[in-house]
């Protein structure tokens, strides 16, 4: 018997079919030749080899590597901050300010006036310490950097004192432990998970400790018989104590949202108004710019992360820094910052916007799949406001024999992926996280969905 392996075409063979040859037009060739290998080798694993259309398989093999893994998708979640997909959307501002950098040369640490180096860092420098009242401001790749810089800088080989209550996960693998450890700081862990008391800090600080930290529980609330000091009581003692006070704040929080029902979060200029040395906040996060991690805070310990190596190690592309600055700016006017910053436009969409949202979305849908608007709830996401009840007009479909996992997984694979929720064999789009214009795009991806 011959072995059906043998039977296998060449690569050359295939590459000079008709029907393949004409990929080479408009794809690289050494993609073309790779997918035919993929293919071929697949088909030698098995043990028998049954009919191939060689072309169909090396033609989809090619589509799978020429489409980039990082592309667009559509969030009908309704979690603002989805840190899976990107987090903060940008404003149309800050997109515009990195466009202008990108393409070109730009003044990134160049002196215009003085014709000699300037630095990346005045770029958000002066608009974050307009903006929260801080002396000094720098910026960074990501908040997990901005605190293992400051950390490293204020307590390297030394004590940095955090409450039990504080030793939380984010997610995505950042936990303070072992920022902490990586900072190269020894985390001196004091009080209990529920309660810690200024005089736990006392004596931890009687020790010789050389930093107090605490971290914001973005992710979870803690109720009950539970008990943390004030922050501007803490303040007071890390300045009697001659140590820096660092207070990881999070979420970037800059408006107050509680007209909004958004309690409970603190504000980057609220932590620094209580007293901290210096304030570490997300870039993407409410701020809702691009990825950075910003500390803000006194001049002298701010200064020093500057001269820091880990600060050139952690440093913000130019894009990042065109883009926060462009973000931060819209903050000038509280208003504006509202109505242009996606994610505070999504967050603090009226009852009747949600309504109106759903209708086009509603009137967007393939009929079979019944669309109607149902009461339900969005989630801020990115481990801030966690508890928040913000309420929302959901548009459920119901997907019949197709199944709402299938119609999820169409959806998510289809040429414009669009990722929803699913709920008791229903699929639930909330369009608090669509943009308007996208509202008919996720009509038509439903409609491919289902042909
Ligand atoms: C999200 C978060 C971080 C990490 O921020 P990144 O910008 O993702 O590095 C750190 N601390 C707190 C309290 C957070 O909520």
């Amino acid at each position: 018997m011959t072995d059906p392996r043998r039977q296998l075409p060449s690569v050359d063979r295939l590459l000079r079919s008709p029907e393949l040859s004409p990929l080479l037009a408009d794809t690289p060739r050494a993609v073309v030749v790779e997918a035919i290998r993929e293919v071929l080798d697949q088909a030698r694993s098995l043990d028998e080899v049954p009919l191939h259309d060689w072309a169909a398989e090396v033609q989809a093999a090619v589509e799978l590597r020429m489409t980039p893994t990082l592309r667009p998708v559509l969030n009908a979640t309704g979690v603002v901050l989805h840190t899976n997909l990107g987090r903060a959307p940008l404003a149309t501002a800050a997109i515009e300010a990195m466009r202008q950098v990108a393409g070109g040369y730009s003044t990134l640490e160049f002196d215009l006036d003085r014709g000699i180096r300037g630095s990346r860092q005045t770029h958000c420098r002066s608009l974050l310490t307009e903006l929260t009242g801080a002396d000094d401001a720098l910026v960074v790749n990501n908040a997990a950097g901005a605190l293992t810089l400051v950390i490293n800088e204020a307590a390297e080989h030394r004590d940095v004192v955090i409450s039990r209550g504080e030793l939380i996960e984010i997610g995505g693998s950042f936990r303070i432990p072992d920022i902490l450890a990586k900072s190269g700081a020894r985390m001196l862990e004091i009080g209990t998970t529920n309660r810690t008391h200024l005089d736990d800090y006392r004596a931890a600080l009687d020790t010789g400790a050389a930093a107090v930290l605490t971290v914001h529980r973005s992710n979870f609330e803690q109720s009950g018989f539970v008990a943390t000091p004030k922050p501007a009581a803490l303040a007071e003692l890390a300045s009697q104590y001659g140590v820096p006070y660092v207070h990881d704040v999070g979420s970037g929080l800059l408006v107050d949202l509680g007209a909004w029902g958004l309690w409970g979060e603190p504000r980057v200029q609220q932590a620094l108004a209580n007293g901290a040395t210096a304030v570490v906040f997300s870039g993407d996060k409410l701020l809702g710019g691009p990825q950075a991690g910003c500390l803000v805070g006194g001049s002298d310990l701010i200064g020093r992360c500057r001269g820091n190596p880990l600060a050139r190690a952690l440093r913000a592309d130019k894009f990042t820094l065109a883009g926060l600055a462009a973000t931060l700016a819209l903050y000038r006017d509280p208003d504006q910052a509202l109505s242009d910053i996606p994610v505070l436009r999504m967050l603090t969409l009226s009852a009747e916007d949600l309504k109106a949202l759903a209708a086009t979305l509603v009137a967007a849908c393939p009929s079979s799949l019944e669309p109607r608007p149902v009461p339900g709830h969005s989630a801020v996401g990115g481990g801030a406001f966690p508890d928040a009840p913000l309420a929302t007009t959901l548009v459920e479909l119901t997907p019949g024999q197709l199944g709402a996992k299938e119609l999820l997984r169409r959806l998510r694979v289809g040429e414009t992926p669009v990722v929803a929720r699913v709920a008791d064999d229903k699929v639930l789009l909330d369009p608090r996280t669509l943009a308007a214009e996208s509202l008919e795009l996720v009509g038509s991806a439903l409609a491919r969905a289902v042909a």
